[in-house]
């Protein structure tokens, strides 16, 4: 925060530090809506399972038991930031804790992606009698919900302004359900040409083809979501806006710092070096209407003043 002779201008700065998303109640009422369906699904599976001997019930059970578990994980994360939003122990909000969640998710995304390639694996080396009768109807009622989940948790597109990754945090439980839609539809074909044409191979080759995809999202996933969480700079052109800004008057940026905070909030910190008639206020004023920037500190180096700040970046 930068010093300021007026205590009421620092106060201002201290209003809504949570960095929540402004589609946070919404994801989160979501996520609750979704994880209720995906547990009822589970539970009569199980029972489907149970009740009929179905091997193939209980699998997708096991399924669903993973998105109810990874859907807890993301719920959890809304609520959970929402209330340490006003925490002064988190030093920049709890914006962060659906990256978090968003990680944790794309980790068990992979791991589903390696267990349907290991498994399809096994049935292209050794196939297994497939019982097509019941395998079938089970994969479109499976999809069926999964469709509807894909609706609920689609994220509103622009919801984050500038911020075009957004709330990774419901991003990862769509992209989740949207790549298990596609495995979804990929397994019906495979099932019926191998109900219809006695090809064995399609339904472990499908599984294989949807393996690589899952595994593509879970990729995307983990970067985006680990890019946010290593605070790497969001947008290198945002970056060069707040440079230009800062620079309009023949000043000098020594140093600038530009981050994530939450979705559709970023944080900067700048060393700026200008004459001696500038004023912060002035060069904060600059920066006012840059979409997402929430939160600024600028550092002000009169021209010709020695160098004698902290030692680390301004160097650069
Ligand atoms: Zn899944």
């Amino acid at each position: 925060m930068t010093a300021t002779s007026r205590p009421e201008a620092l106060d201002a700065y201290r209003r809504d530090r949570g960095y929540l998303g402004a589609d946070h109640a919404r994801n989160e009422r979501r996520t609750w809506i979704v994880t209720a369906i995906c547990a009822v699904t589970l539970f009569a599976q199980v029972a489907g399972g149970i009740a009929f001997r179905s091997m193939a019930l209980t699998a997708s059970g096991l399924h669903m038991a993973a998105h109810v578990a990874a859907l807890l994980v993301a719920a959890g994360a809304y609520r959970m930031a929402r209330r340490y939003a006003a925490d002064p122990r988190f030093a920049f909000g709890a914006g962060k804790l659906g990256y978090l969640a968003g990680f944790a998710n794309g980790v068990v995304l992979a791991v589903t992606a390696l267990a349907i390639g290991v498994e399809s694996l096994q049935r292209l080396i050794a196939p297994e009698a497939v019982d097509y009768g019941s395998a079938l109807p089970l994969a479109a009622a499976g999809l069926v919900v999964t469709v509807v989940c894909v609706a609920l948790l689609k994220p509103r597109r622009g919801a984050h302004g500038a911020d075009e990754v957004g709330d990774l945090n419901i991003a990862a439980a769509h992209l989740h359900l949207s790549a298990d839609a596609i495995v979804g539809v990929l397994a019906i074909a495979g099932l019926a040409a191998g109900k219809s044409f006695g090809w064995s191979w399609a339904d472990p080759l499908t599984g294989l083809v949807g393996a690589g995809l899952v595994a593509q999202f879970a990729a995307v996933l983990l970067r985006r979501a680990g890019a946010a969480l290593l605070d790497m700079t969001p947008s290198p052109k945002l970056a060069g806006e707040i440079r230009t800004r800062l620079e309009a008057e023949g000043e000098r940026v020594i140093d600038l710092h530009l981050w994530r905070l939450g979705p559709g909030h970023f944080a900067a910190v700048a060393a700026v070096a200008a004459p001696a008639a500038r004023t912060t206020e002035a060069l904060r004023a600059r920066l006012a209407g840059v979409a997402a920037l929430s939160h600024v500190t600028i550092e002000l180096r009169r021209d010709g003043e020695p160098a004698h700040g902290p030692a680390d970046g301004f160097a650069r």
